[in-house]
């Protein structure tokens, strides 16, 4: 049976949240989620710990124990693995929804493997899919990554790592310290002011000792098989390389929110929603979790976001009284 209450687009854990509050209330749902389970938090980087405390993680109040304050990833896809299985939500994995259509009365979403017809349809897409591109010649080779994973592969390798936030930070010292010869190139004149605290210093420490080579105010213009080509304030350098980790931020769908109707900020393209309801411009379609900042990125967590999922029921639930 394809028709539905609430059609959830994205199985992360805002995703999950908002089928949890589908579920309590006995609603008929179903999440469509393109990847595997969570497929954000699982490809994350293999070694990376939350900058959240367990307990801002949890959704629904259901406990989070993990062995140190802050989970790591593993701990955090066994979390939403288990909240998924023994509430027994309903999902159905490795299937993209490719449109929306709204009808008069309730939506028809078109996935890679059907039809579902629902009466409110929310989107909680997230931003982890689309990597923001250099757009320089070269990108394309296999030597270029936009994910990071882990550092083995890189140990004893001339490894160029692109950015200066929280991501490009951690890969850089993952790196480093798996015997990887590191150089960072960034756009700005220093490390990101949103890096975690407790890091910061060790990434400019090891920089200032120059374990770790830095080109500041710099750019790549050119990537080729066997050397890397960097605009820095003084000259053009050509640089030995092996790879390229080029971690320079994400973005969330446009094409999807605009095919659908909703109405994004001039500036930033920030989707418009109403904060009290998270319904969006088009009445009956909601977002929920990180997909609300647009190229904001860094503005939703899910510690913040999670609060998404009861604000739509409880603006659904109004509705059908
Ligand atoms: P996502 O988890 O990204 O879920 C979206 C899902 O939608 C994905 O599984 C995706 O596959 C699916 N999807 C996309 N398009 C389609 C489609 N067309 N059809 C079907 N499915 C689709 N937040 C914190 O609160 N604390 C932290 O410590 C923290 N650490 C982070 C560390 C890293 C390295 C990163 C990148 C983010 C971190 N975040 C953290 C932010 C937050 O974890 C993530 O952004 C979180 O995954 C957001 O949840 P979400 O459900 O909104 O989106």
């Amino acid at each position: 049976e394809n028709k539905k209450d609430i059609i959830i687009i994205g199985g992360g854990p805002i995703g999950i949240a908002c089928a949890l509050e589908c579920k309590k209330r006995g609603w008929s749902y179903i999440v469509i989620e393109k990847g595997a389970l969570t497929n954000s938090l699982f490809n994350y980087p293999k070694n990376m710990t939350f900058f959240s405390t367990s307990e801002k993680l949890e959704i629904d109040g259901i406990p989070f124990i993990s062995n140190k304050p802050k989970p790591n990833r593993d701990e955090a896809l066994e979390y939403y693995r288990r909240v998924v299985t023994s509430n027994k939500l309903d999902i159905n994995l490795y299937e993209t929804v490719t449109k929306i259509d709204k009808n008069e009365n309730d939506f028809t979403v078109l996935t890679t493997k059907g039809n579902y017809s629902g009466k409110h349809v929310i989107i909680s897409t997230g931003f982890y899919d689309i990597p923001k591109l250099l757009h320089v010649p070269g990108e394309d080779l296999p030597k270029v990554t936009h994910y990071y994973k882990e550092a083995h592969n890189y140990a004893l390798q001339n490894v160029v790592v692109v950015g200066a936030s929280n991501s490009a930070v951690d890969a850089a010292l993952e790196i480093y310290r798996k015997g990887g010869h590191v150089t960072m190139v960034v756009r700005g004149e220093s490390i990101g002011e949103r890096v975690k605290y407790w890091v910061r210093p060790d990434i400019v420490n090891r920089i200032e000792e120059g374990s770790i080579s830095a080109y500041f105010n710099s750019e790549i213009t050119a990537i080729k098989p066997e050397t890397v080509v960097i605009k820095t304030p003084e000259n053009t350098v050509n640089l030995p390389n092996d790879y390229v980790v080029a971690l320079t931020g994400y973005l969330p769908n446009f094409k999807m929110l605009e095919a659908n109707g909703i109405a994004l900020s001039k500036d930033k393209r920030i989707p418009i929603y109403n904060p009290e309801t998270m319904e969006t411009n088009v009445k009956g379609l909601y977002l929920a979790g990180v997909i609300c900042g647009g190229e904001e990125t860094h503005k939703w967590f899910i510690e913040n976001s999670r609060i998404h999922a009861k604000l739509i029921a409880e603006h659904i639930e109004k509705q059908l009284k």
